[in-house]
């Protein structure tokens, strides 16, 4: 092919909880031409606490798009053909830096964090029957250690420094999205403090209806509101790249990584839904422009709002905090695999669990159960059992989990989904992906584009106003399915193994009580 005749091209920052990456897209046929990830370190300074540094982060993007369009440049591709960059990203991390010196003030409070229990004990006191759900129409969310807010909160009470840099007006309150495109545009000097919907949305301080920062939360957590970035659609021009080979280009797409997958699976139409497996596993139900309220556990979220004139989309999600960081702790913390591809290997030498059970709830429970005080367990044990068996087990939960979101997803939208559209690291595992049709008793579909999550963050960027070289409109594209994974144990098994599933999840909860 002419490579000098490629036509537009889009990047999109994929910055997840593992890694962060960066794509390059041709805009016509989505493509995707080149790319390069770093993988990112996670910090466990103590039980239950998750950090990781910002500036990290930060250079590891910058990292990944210099080696990108150097890699770029070898294939004889212009790279002044970038017209816009999509910025996807892990949700809910919070962090709090000075405007005036660009650092840092504090590591990132990564999502899966547990310290904020005791903040959302003490939070729930205030609450009348102290009711978890009391916001849930506004926000969508039930209150948990999750959300940004009770990390925030976390922070201005235990952090000197942060305390002193929002009472001097220092201090810039983000999640990932905001650091980065701040960072990106400027920073100190001049960047955009901003954040999209999808992302506000996962704060626990915006109203999901009005779209505006709800002052009456902002209260309730103590929050001041000056220190928020301002709240934007997922698709509209941000600022322009300040720094590196990518200088001037707009900054255009913003979306969560849940919903930039839901996007980049073509999931545009009430209904449709997707499973992201990556470090947690998330479940997206689009539901159009109505937002639909869980009776199963599940939470209410925005799915995107592709322009500034354009309806804001929501979707019913669920949850999971622990899919791939099981598997990364049978890596790390037990050592029974020096990578994620030997943990398949084991697993798939024995083809079973031996009737071992392995509940992840490293983090507490999140959907449909919102369990704090859980904790995670392995039972089943016998004379027999051996680390295949364990690593068989911690894919299974996997599945489980998947389950029990998808059964709550069925009963919530009345109609079944009939198969399961699914993405993320997770997916390459092909064992894991036929335990999956196997527990569901439906189809798994993996699309041929198995980046779904920059893809959308690329389609954003590229149908922004001002930039315009991609086109959303729902006929354009459709997903194309590369591996499709039928149902083949008979559904008693099924059903058996999963009801002894359910059994072991019991006996995860209150070990913890708070
Ligand atoms: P995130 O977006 O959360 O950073 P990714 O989508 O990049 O995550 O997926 C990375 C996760 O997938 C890691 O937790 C890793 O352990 C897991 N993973 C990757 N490959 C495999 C595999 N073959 N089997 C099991 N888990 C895997």
């Amino acid at each position: 092919t002419d490579r000098t005749a490629l036509g537009p091209l889009v990047g999109a920052i994929d910055q997840g909880t593992s890694s962060s990456r960066f794509l390059v897209f041709n805009a016509k046929t989505a493509e995707l031409l080149s790319h390069h990830q770093v993988e990112i370190s996670q910090k466990f300074p103590k039980e239950g606490w998750v950090e990781q540094d910002p500036k990290e982060i930060l250079n590891s993007v910058f990292e990944c798009v210099e080696k990108t369009c150097e890699k770029l440049k070898q294939l004889n591709i212009n790279i002044s053909n970038i017209k816009a960059i999509g910025v996807t990203n892990q949700r809910e991390t919070t962090v709090v830096w000075d405007k005036t010196t660009g650092e840092p003030l504090y590591n990132a409070i990564v999502w899966l964090d547990l310290r904020t229990q005791s903040t959302v004990e003490r939070l729930l006191k205030k609450i009348p029957g102290k009711n978890k759900a009391f916001s849930k129409f506004k926000t969508g969310l039930p209150l948990s250690t999750y959300f940004s807010a009770v990390k925030l909160r976390w922070l201005l009470d235990n952090v000197e420094e942060i305390k002193k840099a929002v009472g001097d007006g220092r201090a810039m309150f983000g999640t990932i999205d905001s650091w980065l495109i701040w960072s990106l545009t400027g920073g100190k000097n001049g960047g955009i403090h901003c954040t999209d919907v999808t992302n506000a949305s996962r704060t626990m301080l915006f109203n999901i209806h009005s779209l505006e920062w709800d002052p009456e939360l902002c209260q309730f957590f103590e929050i001041p509101m000056e220190i928020l970035p301002k709240v934007r659609s997922s698709s509209e021009i941000y600022g322009l790249m300040k720094s590196g080979a990518l200088t001037g280009v707009p900054i255009s797409g913003c979306l969560g990584d849940q919903s930039a997958a839901l996007v980049g699976q073509m999931c545009f139409q009430d209904g449709q839904a997707k499973n992201t497996y990556g470090t947690g596993c998330f479940l997206l139900c689009n539901t159009g422009q109505k937002s639909v309220f869980s009776e199963h556990g599940l939470i209410t979220t925005i799915a995107y709002k592709l322009g500034r004139d354009k309806p804001v989309c929501y979707a019913l999600e669920g949850s999971v905090a622990i899919a791939g960081a099981v598997v990364r702790w049978l890596r790390d913390n037990l050592g029974i695999a020096k990578s994620s591809q030997e943990v398949e290997k084991l697993a798939a030498e024995v083809g079973t669990s031996y009737g071992v059970y392995f509940v992840p709830a490293f983090s507490g429970l999140y959907a449909p159960y919102w369990e704090p005080s859980a904790r995670g367990i392995i039972c089943g044990l016998t004379q027999f059992t051996n680390k295949k068996h364990i690593a068989f087990a911690a894919l299974e939960a996997v599945c489980f989990q998947t389950r029990e979101i998808l059964d709550a997803m069925n009963k919530d939208c009345g109609i079944p989904l009939s198969q399961l559209q699914v993405d993320g690291g997770m997916t390459n595992n092909k064992i894991l992906m036929q335990l999956q049709a196997d527990i569901l008793c439906i189809p798994v579909v993996k699309p041929s584009m198995p980046e779904t999550t920059a893809l959308g963050a690329a389609m954003a960027a590229g149908a922004a106003e001002g930039v315009g070289v991609w086109s959303l409109n729902p006929g354009d594209w459709t997903a194309v399915t590369s591996e499709r994974f039928e149902p083949q144990l008979n559904p008693e098994e099924s059903e058996f193994r999963y009801a002894r599933w359910k059994k072991a999840v019991l006996k995860s909860m209150g070990w913890e009580t708070a």
